[in-house]
């Protein structure tokens, strides 16, 4: 990272703390089942910032590949989940949402993998809503996945 922090945040126990060099973007939640599972929650919730804009600050997390396509970082020592990263260079580094010192600087834009969402959530009813695959482009990425969720 070469800038000054704008943003930070870390996992419950702080041995492992983060910095954004930018306020966070593309904030959303996932309600895909694979990130149900990921993060014990009703979906995940998520803000970015491209790769130079992101440090791990303190400590090291774990980290666990979810599929073939992406990495999902947390605390080896209390669990909270921390990241989720697609292993392209050139994709954001995400954020989860909850673990940001200040989530209220992260509002969310976007819904993803509405079609997994759990019947009974009512979920911020005024957020654009979208598919898993809804774009050609994201289809084609998403149709080289291996899950390697049990
Ligand atoms: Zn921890
Ligand atoms: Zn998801």
């Amino acid at each position: 990272m070469t800038h000054t922090p704008i943003a930070a945040g870390g996992c419950q126990c702080g041995k492992v703390r983060y910095a954004l060099s930018v306020a966070p973007q593309r904030s959303h939640v996932c309600h895909c089942r694979m990130c149900q599972r990921a993060t014990g929650g009703l979906f995940a919730a998520l803000a970015g910032a491209p790769r130079a804009d992101f440090a791990w600050t303190k400590g090291e997390p774990a980290v666990f590949a979810s599929s073939s396509l992406a990495r999902r970082a947390y605390c080896r020592d209390c669990g909270t989940p921390l990241s989720f990263s697609y292993n392209r260079p050139d994709s954001h580094f995400y954020i989860t949402i909850g673990s940001l010192d200040d989530p209220e600087a992260a509002p969310i834009e976007r819904q993803f993998g509405v079609e997994s969402r759990i019947s009974w959530v009512r979920f911020c009813p005024d957020i654009p809503e979208e598919k898993t695959g809804d774009s050609p482009q994201a289809a084609a990425f998403l149709a080289e996945m291996r899950s390697n969720q049990g």
